[in-house]
């Protein structure tokens, strides 16, 4: 090809950057982008002369890399935590009331966690008097850290309607002062009984900001695209309602709830691979977690003579992920234990050949037999690499099995798709943090898994491409997004360092591209250049 070529298959070349870049599979000098995708990748001279765009731009610090994909994270919750007046480290019950009531100044409520009596000087529990005290008129719902425990004003005591005449439920009770009234405080079930259905109501006009929030958040460590699990109604159209303002900084793709799918959901309007928002599949839950005891073991906790539980029975799962199939959605299965993860392989097998991209979401414990069965199905697998660092007190629940944990190097070895996420809000919405655990296995944090599972460590290459090319996998997009090759989305990442596999800390973001734009930037030049 000869000259200068503004139109290649159609599209007006619009933005050349030319750099160090990794586009996935190899490093190149140059690509050039037009219509929000990757038109060429390689030589810059070769680009100059191919190409002659209205935007150019040389980047000399670090490399620009494929835009990071979180496969797995919970976006309306994420964004409620951000825009919540954290309450952790309160040194006093007065400075975490008076945080709660600046909250409720700004929203109208406090909805929020992280308070411990035991930093407070007062060394005791909160009560609703001592809230009323910052905030009488605007309900308030502090959380203890733990989020089994929380303290209300008087206010939500009204609201939820609960006094004296109120009894304690199963598993739950309800604070009282010495004459029988309640005090403020609500612990495990009378939290979901008296509390959480209120707060449901009280955070739902804030979705849209909260989700707004996120993404917001979301480019500045590098994301291009987050991918929502266990989405409902509200949270799509807020998704959708903030791409039709422009406002929407990184793409989303969801995995519908249960109830979710099963109220209709699936027939909202799906949106196209590559595009801003997509509805990719529903999410189903085969057992539950190693910290409360509830994923499903082949053989009892260590800690505890239980086997966990089985949320969804084989056969109703097999007949879900049938439908889902034959609605043209994916199924993301959570799986923890190692009879959970066969459960969950034994109904996908058994839904039939019309099942495809499936995916197992967290596939945690997997010794030998389990990951026989893995070779053999190949699902997606969706990991949360930082659940090594949080996940500290898992030798005393599993024993000896905790080597057959996370075994990210062993499944990559097995030929399996592993992508990376972060589980946000459980674990923090940065995908940095789970490369860096996902090379040194909680190592620098001090993690007994490093230890026990060091040799399940990947090198920086495999760790970046769980964030990009398997997690665009796991969202039925490989190819689309998740590289920066020829047809590929032009989501890219200018990082501000070079990332190496025995880093600790990040590489830093300088800026953030998605579809060609420019969605973030800390780089005056590249602000310039952008503009
Ligand atoms: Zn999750």
């Amino acid at each position: 090809m000869t000259g200068t070529e503004s139109k290649p298959g159609g599209i007006g070349a619009d933005l050349l950057v030319a750099g160090r870049i990794m586009t996935g599979t190899r490093e190149v000098g140059a690509v050039v982008a037009g219509g929000g995708k990757i038109l060429f990748a390689g030589d810059a001279g070769e680009a100059e002369k191919r190409f002659s765009c209205p935007r150019r731009v040389e980047y000399s610090g670090g490399p620009v890399i494929p835009g990071l994909i979180d496969a797995h994270m919970h976006l309306s919750a994420t964004g409620l935590g951000i825009i919540s007046h954290d309450l952790r480290g309160s040194g006093s019950i007065s400075e975490m009331a008076g945080r709660g009531a600046a909250m409720a100044a700004e929203h109208g409520f406090a909805v929020s966690s992280g308070w411990d009596q035991e930093l407070f000087k007062e060394r005791r529990y909160p009560s609703a008097a001592d809230l009323d005290r910052a905030e009488a008129h605007r309900p308030m719902i502090l959380y203890r850290f733990c989020t089994h425990v929380a303290v209300v004003n008087s206010r939500v005591l009204e609201m939820a309607g609960v006094d004296a005449g109120t009894p304690d439920p199963p598993g739950g009770m309800i604070g009282r002062d010495d004459a029988g009234n309640p005090d403020g405080l609500f612990y495990d079930n009378a939290v979901k009984l008296h509390i959480a259905p209120l707060e449901e109501k009280l955070v739902r006009p804030l979705i849209g900001s909260a989700v707004k929030a996120a993404a917001d958040y979301a480019v500045t460590r590098g994301l291009t695209t987050l991918t929502a699990v266990n989405a409902d109604i509200d949270e799509i159209r807020a998704v959708k309602a903030l791409e039709r303002e422009g406002l929407l900084r990184c793409r989303v793709r969801f995995f519908l709830s249960r109830e979710a799918f099963e109220s209709g959901a699936g027939r909202m309007e799906r949106g196209e691979k590559g595009g801003m928002v997509r509805i990719c599949g529903i999410k189903l839950f085969a057992d539950g977690a190693f910290g409360a005891r509830t994923a499903l073991l082949s053989s009892s906790y260590s800690d505890m003579d239980t086997r966990g539980l089985r949320l969804t029975e084989e056969k109703e799962m097999e007949a879900l992920i049938r439908k889902a199939a034959e609605s043209g959605l994916q199924a993301a299965v959570h799986a923890i234990g190692d009879e959970g993860v066969m459960a969950a392989l034994r109904s996908a097998r058994a839904a039939g050949p019309g099942v495809t991209g499936f995916r197992l979401e967290h596939a945690a414990l997997t010794p030998g037999p389990v990951r026989e069965m893995l070779r053999g199905q190949r699902p997606v697998i969706v990991v949360q690499p930082h659940f090594l660092v949080s996940d500290w007190w898992l030798p005393a629940r599993l024993g000896e099995r905790c080597r057959d944990c996370y075994m990210f190097l062993s499944m990559l070895e097995d030929g399996l798709v592993l992508a990376g996420s972060s589980d946000a809000p459980v674990e923090p919405l940065d995908p940095w943090t789970g490369i860096i655990a996902a090379m040194d296995r909680g190592g620098h944090d001090g993690s007994p898994m490093a230890g026990l599972t060091g040799g399940e460590a990947v090198g920086l290459d495999d760790a970046l491409k769980m964030y990009t090319s398997a997690a665009a996998a796991a969202d039925g997009e490989e190819g689309v997004l998740g590289m920066l090759e020829p047809g590929a989305a032009a989501d890219m990442v200018f990082l501000a360092g070079t990332p190496s596999t025995g880093m600790t800390t990040p590489p830093g973001v300088a800026a953030t591209v998605v579809g060609g734009k420019l969605v973030y930037s800390v780089d005056d030049a590249l602000s310039r250049a952008f503009s």
